[in-house]
């Protein structure tokens, strides 16, 4: 079997959000359990600019038919780690300063998904499995079949990862004409049509001979129309071929036995003593007026999505329970301010930084006793899969990922817990499990149980990798 990712975000070349770091590290483990696996993306500018000390060849150029255009492509290849990428280039959609962001991102990654599949053509190459990411690649089987069917050295089978439905990739009817040179009958049979436009991610859906999101729950959540109803009865519609399968972490990046960011190290035989030299440094960095106190902490993108504002209305309730809340983050300006105001009524014990620090993450994650993730949705998620890695209970909404990753504490299965659960977005509620945790954080016997459970949790990226190789070979029958 071997594998081609079609994707516009992979590491170390380009990660703008998760969708970066899943196509690398899955291609890695592939890669390590000795599946060929490459990786095709566009050759941005910063990667022609930084090339990482790589050798990046020109392998292949071709001209790429847009209706009445033809524009050129070069093809440029490299190995990293055991995989191999192909880059996309044409100088006018891929030489600009960012990657996304550009009126015509649409038509940009139009030419990328034909280019993507010619690539295989020109170039001879054998893939079973073309595994395609998000709105930038759900064209692709189309593509195939209308150009490529019978023609490739090998008739793949289509993998079509959805990581955030909120980007459909939509086009007007006519586009799918003008721009992929496909009749515009595929937008009149309603294949690729999502209200009034040309959806590239419902695309992908009813083309693919398998679909996956990135975690069961939420496979759940967009049948049951989360992302809105016209998505909600295609993938209706393909129900029998979705998946939810978690991803995973890079578990040894996330390491507090050998974080180099934090105050001390520590394992499973020592938290308990070595999170508290660590709270403690943390807290006097930081500020608080008693270190001593149990540490609620947040990182994340304030956003609204991540659910901030629950936290800033029970404040009160928390101060009067005697802790202390820290948050890292970077967004809004709203909640920003808001955050301000809040730190300015409680100096002593709500401190925040509003910036994106990589080394501070860490430290938060080591000295915290729980995490909070009050979020509205949260199709995976990491941070609580982080915050388990490092002993720090997760406290959070009962949504898409979290639901997977969290067995929560009920008050009295400490024998299993890993965290804290909270079911509908509301004060009322988040306040019970708030005081759940403290509760459990007061018995030191059970508390440590459900610490050294988090601990345990295993969020390697071996368990996806082996759904999705099983994945694999489901959709070439071989299962
Ligand atoms: P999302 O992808 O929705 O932003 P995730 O929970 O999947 O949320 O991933 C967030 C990642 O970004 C985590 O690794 C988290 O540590 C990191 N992160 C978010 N905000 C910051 C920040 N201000 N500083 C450092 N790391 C951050």
């Amino acid at each position: 079997m071997r594998v081609n990712m079609i994707t516009s975000e992979a590491k170390p070349f380009l990660k703008v959000g998760g969708l970066g770091d899943v196509t690398y590290s899955l291609s890695r483990k592939m890669v390590v359990y000795k599946i060929p696996t490459s990786i095709t993306m566009p050759y941005y500018r910063n990667i022609r600019e930084n090339k990482l000390g790589l050798n990046i060849e020109k392998v292949s150029t071709f001209e790429v038919r847009m209706a009445w255009r033809k524009l050129q492509c070069d093809i440029y290849k490299t190995i990293y780690q055991g995989i191999t990428y192909y880059f996309i280039n044409n100088d006018f959609y891929f030489d600009r300063e960012k990657p996304y962001g550009y009126l015509d991102d649409q038509e940009r990654f139009a030419f990328f998904q034909l280019a993507s599949v010619q690539m295989i053509y020109e170039m001879e190459l054998a893939f079973e499995i073309l595994h395609i990411h998000d709105w930038q690649t759900g064209m692709i089987p189309l593509i195939y079949d209308q150009f490529y069917k019978g023609k490739l050295k090998k008739e793949p089978k289509f993998i079509y990862t959805i990581h955030n439905p909120a980007f459909l990739g939509l086009v007007d009817r006519k586009d799918l004409y003008d721009y992929f040179t496909i009749n515009e009958s595929y937008f009149d049979n309603g294949l690729t049509r999502l209200d009034n436009k040309v959806s590239y991610l419902k695309t992908g859906i009813m083309t693919s001979d398998r679909i996956t999101t990135v975690s069961p729950t939420h496979a759940k959540e967009l049948l049951n129309g989360f992302a809105g109803r016209n998505l909600q009865s295609c993938l209706e519609y393909r129900k029998g071929i979705v998946r939810g399968i978690i991803n995973g972490l890079d578990v040894k990046e996330w390491n507090p036995d050998t974080d180099p960011f934090i105050h001390v190290n520590y394992n499973k035989e020592n938290v308990l003593s070595r999170k508290i030299e660590n709270k403690i440094q943390f807290a006097k960095e930081m500020g608080f007026k008693d270190p001593s106190l149990p540490l609620f902490s947040i990182v994340a993108r304030l956003t609204e999505q991540k659910g901030l504002d629950l936290i800033l209305d029970s404040l009160k309730e928390m101060m009067d329970h005697k802790c202390n809340v820290f948050i890292l983050g970077t967004g809004e300006k709203d909640i920003e301010n808001k955050i301000a105001y809040y730190q300015s009524v409680y100096p002593d014990n709500f401190v925040a930084k509003f910036m994106y620090s990589e080394e501070l993450s860490h430290k938060v994650y080591a000295s915290s006793d729980f995490f909070l993730m009050p979020s509205r949705f949260e199709p995976c998620g990491i941070t609580q899969m982080i915050s388990h890695r490092y002993g720090t209970l997760p406290l959070a909404r009962a949504t898409g990922g979290l639901v997977d990753t969290i067995i929560p504490y009920n008050g009295s299965n400490h024998e299993v817990a890993d965290g804290l659960l909270f079911t509908e977005y509301n004060k009322n509620s988040y306040l019970v499990a708030f005081k759940m945790a403290l509760e459990l954080y007061k018995h030191k016997r059970p508390f440590s149980k459900v610490v050294h459970n988090a601990m345990d949790v295993d969020h390697s990226w071996k368990k996806s990798y082996l759904e999705f190789r099983n994945l694999y070979l489901e959709a070439m029958g071989r299962d």
